[in-house]
């Protein structure tokens, strides 16, 4: 039996839950930020992963950080969801999968279709308050407005009173509201810890897509499936699972999920 084939059929068994990291987007056209061709290799990762950083680029080299945005909000933008994210979609409607949990910000497991999906790194075209939890979605059309915007503000003051002018105030608490991004260093939503906790708990399949391992806690999750008796299938151009996963597809995500879709 091919692998593909026994992915299938152990994902037709149900109780399924799929873990996404950069490389499920990767076909969609979102690189990933480790790796040949990924953006740290152009962007230096010092620069941008903390909010420290953020802050002190931001008042030091504005148009730096300007640039980063820009460039990786248009990936966004024109990113749509491929084979993968629409067969893991699919899979939830048929009851197959309960829920995904995903480290990705772009939105595109909910553009694909699924209902259930726990963002453990939060969601790039949201802003949200950290005092209160409120959240606010933005379009995509809102977005590129904003990001268009930055182009031509080359004092760091006027790039500073457009993005506080443009992240608002909490409607609630009145506190200044930011991206609903997680950057390194800081705390994972507790409603996203306690919902992908729940999936794990129940699960007992685990689909694990483009994880590279390396992104602590969520890099946690499928050991923790696995410690819970969960049976561990992996999909991912260079295996970072393989040492505890029960099937190992060494393939890109989306011609994974097409050859696991005929076999469903
Ligand atoms: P990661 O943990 O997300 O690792 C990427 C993994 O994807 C690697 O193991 C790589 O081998 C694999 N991969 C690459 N192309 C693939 C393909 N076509 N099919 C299957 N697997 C493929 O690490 P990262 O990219 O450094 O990201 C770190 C964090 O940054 C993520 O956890 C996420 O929060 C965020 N991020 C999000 C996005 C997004 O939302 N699309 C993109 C980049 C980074």
């Amino acid at each position: 039996m091919k692998i593909a084939e026994q992915a299938a059929s152990r994902i037709k068994e149900g109780n399924t839950v799929v873990f996404t990291g950069s490389g499920v987007s990767a076909e969609s056209g979102i690189p990933t930020f480790r790796g040949k061709d990924g953006l740290w290799e152009k962007y230096d990762p010092a620069r941008y992963v903390t909010m420290p950083q953020v802050l002190y680029n931001l008042l030091e080299d504005p148009q730096d950080i300007a640039g980063f945005i820009i460039e990786f909000y248009a990936l966004l933008n024109a990113a749509r969801p491929n084979s993968a994210h629409e067969v893991i979609a699919d899979l939830e409607k048929k009851r197959l999968v309960t829920g995904v949990i995903t480290q990705n910000i772009d939105n595109l497991h909910q553009a694909a279709g699924s209902g259930n999906v726990c963002e453990l790194h939060g969601n790039a075209f949201e802003i949200s308050c950290i005092k209160c939890g409120f959240k606010k979605k933005r379009s995509m059309d809102d977005i590129k407005g904003f990001v268009n915007g930055f182009q031509g503000l080359n004092k760091r003051w006027d790039l500073l009173k457009y993005i506080f002018r443009y992240m608002g105030k909490c409607p609630r608490c009145n506190t200044r509201l930011r991206p609903n991004v997680v950057l390194f260093g800081e705390m994972l939503p507790s409603s996203e810890i306690e919902k992908s906790t729940e999936l794990i708990e129940d699960c007992s399949c685990l689909v694990i897509v483009g994880a590279s391992g390396i992104v602590y806690p969520a890099s946690s999750i499928p050991f923790e499936a696995k410690r819970k008796g969960a049976f561990l299938i992996e999909v991912n151009i260079e295996p970072a699972y393989a040492s505890i996963a029960d099937l190992v597809i060494q393939s890109p995500a989306a011609s994974a999920f097409e050859e696991i879709s005929r076999y469903l």
